[in-house]
């Protein structure tokens, strides 16, 4: 007989809820080996017996992890424990077991309903054929279904739902895709659909009709209600957007497959990836001539898609054959509705029925947005797919700590030793339901990561909700950090940079140290602090907060109230078409305002410049969202070639200054002599990527760092993020963004954890 050993094995990482267990039993059996697999708090423990070479091949193979939702960070092997480990003839999966918290707690994302579900759901001899909950091993609810940790089905939402024989049987047969799939379900055992007082078929039947029929419909998804509609009905778009008080903001389309996709827009590679992922998020796409209702994505060429992500989603679709507006169930800034009755609240009078079911929605997690940029995929905001997987921090944790946040966007980030939990987008916390929704998911993250934080990282902004409620965190550390400190240090953190670099930060607004407001900056920085060494030029913010609503005030604030720099403003024959086209009652009392410095805050923002250069090319005076100037800007400069226009740098307060006058003078004049539109918008991005490089290229003369970090809001616009990128590289620098972190302030937690964590670990 050979020789036989025994070893244990431990696996960490993500390695619940992603079929893990079975994985091991197939190989294990596979290879021959007897023993047992199981989850122990968060992670797998495995002891096998077996041929030395077997041994050795089964941990190769869970190092390799070829499982689509598991990451694998870390196998750990050991000799047999001393009683033997309990291996039996034959290998088992065991039961889970809760122990001391020694190990990271990972809580598997959702996934989005998988291939061979697929075939399934539309296989007239398979007995879940239309079932809408259909799911297994490599898919389905995962973070929005889990109640607590270890991953099993009796601690999700679907315990409420005894298992059939039938589902009894599959989820107990290792040989069974269904083998401890938690979520599994079936018409006679599972959840139920619901409308009004119909179930099952019927109800489906009737949100279809009620959809054909011109109607909105709330849809009960997995991480929160949605709100539905034929996307090429203009009227019922239009309807949609008064109701949800949502004027402008583009609406994303969910279509049925790739085909329908291109057919709606330019799909690449990188993007059908994007599409057809588990983590199945919106895909940001250049638009083709379709039949989209033009309300759908109003004043931008880019229209954000995705394919379906739960069985349900399939059947609408196939059913409706068409394009359709899946939209976040809520009221403009609310948090998408999670709990029935609080949906038919605040939901009832937007929709003109619910499709609804009845299991329980655990955690909310609002649809995932991404673009694509070359080979990366860039996430606008995270949440459902992607949340609450661990990042890692290029510096650990000494102490368990939260990153709170900013103010719009929120996020919140969990962090302990190198990883960063990144909570799920949860909205402005202006809302006070928004900031019930925030203190609810912290509640829960904490809970779910027995993570405890000792330490808070916050920003600076004293009026930030985020700040105040650090302010009352029982912490031992409070650490606070710089706005745009946080956005260039999460880029960094992000590419596992620890050393210094240049940190460009575009963006609306945030506190600078000096009291004044930040958002066109350049410094030089490392995690644990950053030197400013450039600047955009300050204007006013005439009525402060009413500016970031009326572009056309900014436009007012740079042509009347711009810092003086030496170069005169636009003379007045050149800015008098701009004010005539505005009320003269408003147009006079904001220049009043301007003069004696009446309420307006002074902000050396780039966006701001964004969003005064796109209502002087008359692109939008008055927005209902931060960033939709910008926007229309950017869609109207789309691919054109275009020479910057004028633009100095001068030296003030020891720093470099983006003087935008001479651009802004040569702008109007261009206008004026009749430019048309577009090249005056491309124009401006090229002016704005120059003149960043210039920035960067003082600062490199003084002895900067070659790795730039590019972060902020304004990165989200693809055309100056290339532009720059494409400068800066030519200078042989590295250049990094965000990819897994968002630029805008989504971003901002996971900086301020790996800030605090970098001072920390100094102070230590
Ligand atoms: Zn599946
Ligand atoms: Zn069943
Ligand atoms: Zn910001």
């Amino acid at each position: 007989m050979s020789e036989r050993i025994t070893r244990r094995v431990e696996v960490f990482g993500r390695v619940q809820g992603v079929g893990f267990r079975p994985y091991v039993h197939r190989i294990a059996t596979a290879l021959g080996l007897d023993g047992w697999v199981a989850n122990v708090d968060g992670h797998v423990v495995l002891v096998a017996s077996g041929r030395p070479a077997a041994l050795r091949e089964l941990v190769t193979r869970l190092r390799e992890h070829p499982l689509p939702l598991a990451a694998v960070r870390r196998v750990t092997v050991s000799g047999a424990p001393a009683d033997g480990g309990g291996v039996r003839t034959g290998f088992t999966v065991r039961p889970s077991r809760a122990g001391p918290c020694a190990a990271p707690r990972e809580i598997p994302p959702d996934a989005a309903i998988c291939g061979a579900c697929l075939g399934e759901l539309f296989d007239p001899g398979d007995r879940r054929y239309r079932y809408p909950f259909i799911n297994c091993t490599d898919c389905g609810p995962r973070a929005t279904v889990i109640e607590d940790l270890p991953y099993d089905r009796e601690r999700t939402t679907m315990r409420h739902f005894p298992l059939c024989p039938a589902c009894a049987a599959e989820y107990a047969d290792p040989a069974d895709r269904r083998f401890h799939a938690e979520p599994l379900a079936c018409p006679v055992c599972g959840p139920r659909l619901a409308w009004a007082g119909l179930t099952g078929e019927e109800a489906l039947g009737a949100a279809v009709r009620a959809v054909q029929g011109g109607g909105i419909v709330a849809v009960k998804g997995l991480g929160g209600y949605q709100l539905v509609c034929d996307a090429t009905d203009a009227a019922v778009v239009a309807e949609l957007r008064r109701r949800k008080r949502r004027p402008a903001k583009p609406f994303a389309v969910m279509v049925s497959g790739l085909t329908a996709a291109r057919r709606l827009a330019r799909v690449g590679r990188g993007e059908r990836e994007a599409l057809v992922s588990p983590q199945r998020p919106v895909v940001l796409l250049r638009a083709r001539p379709s039949g989209i209702a033009p309300q759908v994505h109003p004043g931008t060429d880019h229209l954000g898609l995705f394919l379906p992500t739960t069985g349900l989603h399939h059947l609408l679709l196939r059913e409706l054959a068409r394009p359709l507006v899946v939209t976040s169930g809520n009221l403009s800034d609310e948090p998408i509705a999670t709990d029935d009755t609080a949906a038919l609240r605040t939901l009832g009078p937007v929709a003109d029925g619910f499709l609804t079911h009845d299991r329980p929605i655990r955690a909310r997690y609002d649809d995932s947005v991404v673009r694509v940029a070359g080979r990366d995929t860039v996430v606008v905001r995270r949440a459902r797919g992607y949340a609450p997987a661990p990042l890692r921090l290029p510096v650990a944790a000494a102490l368990p700590l939260v990153g709170a946040g900013a103010h719009l966007k929120h996020t919140f980030t969990l962090a302990e030793h190198g990883r960063a939990h990144v909570a799920a987008h949860i909205g402005d916390l202006a809302d006070a339901a928004t900031y019930e929704a925030f203190e609810a998911a912290y509640a829960d993250l904490t809970r779910l990561t027995g993570i405890v934080p000792r330490a808070v990282g916050h920003d600076l902004h004293p009026g930030y909700r985020s700040t105040q409620w650090a302010e009352a965190l029982p912490v031992q550390h409070r650490i606070a950090v710089q706005h745009h400190h946080a956005h260039v240090a999460a880029v960094a953190a992000e590419h596992g940079l620890t050393g210094p670099f240049v940190g460009v930060a575009y963006d609306g607004l945030g506190l600078g140290d000096d009291g004044t407001l930040w958002g066109g900056e350049v410094l030089v920085a490392d995690l644990t602090g950053y030197r400013r060494v450039g600047r955009f030029a300050r204007a006013p913010l005439p009525g402060g907060q009413a500016a970031v609503r009326h572009p056309s005030r900014m436009a007012l604030g740079y042509l009347h109230g711009l810092e003086p720099l030496g170069v005169p403003r636009p003379a007045p024959w050149l800015t008098r078409p701009f004010t005539e086209r505005l009320a003269a009652r408003e147009a006079h009392t904001v220049r009043a305002m301007i003069e004696r410095g009446v309420n307006c805050p002074r902000a050396s923002s780039a966006g701001r410049l964004f969003d005064a250069a796109a209502s002087l090319l008359g692109l939008g005076d008055t927005v209902s969202y931060e960033g939709q100037a910008a926007v229309a800007l950017e869609s109207a400069a789309g691919d054109l070639h275009a020479d910057a226009l004028p633009w100095r740098l001068t030296r003030a307060e020891g720093l470099w200054v983006y003087d935008p006058s001479p651009t802004l003078t040569a702008l109007l004049d261009a206008l004026a002599a009749g430019t048309p539109v577009a090249q005056l918008a491309a124009a401006f991005h090229t002016t704005v990527a120059e003149v960043t490089a210039a920035l960067v290229g003082r600062a490199l003369s003084a002895g900067a760092p070659r790795t730039v970090c590019l972060g902020g809001g304004c990165f989200q616009n693809r055309r100056l993020l290339a532009d720059v990128g494409r400068l800066l590289r030519a200078q042989g620098l590295r250049v990094l963004t965000g990819h897994a972190v968002p630029v805008n302030d989504g971003g901002i937690g996971f900086g301020q954890a790996a800030v605090a964590s970098a001072l920390l670990a100094r102070e230590e």
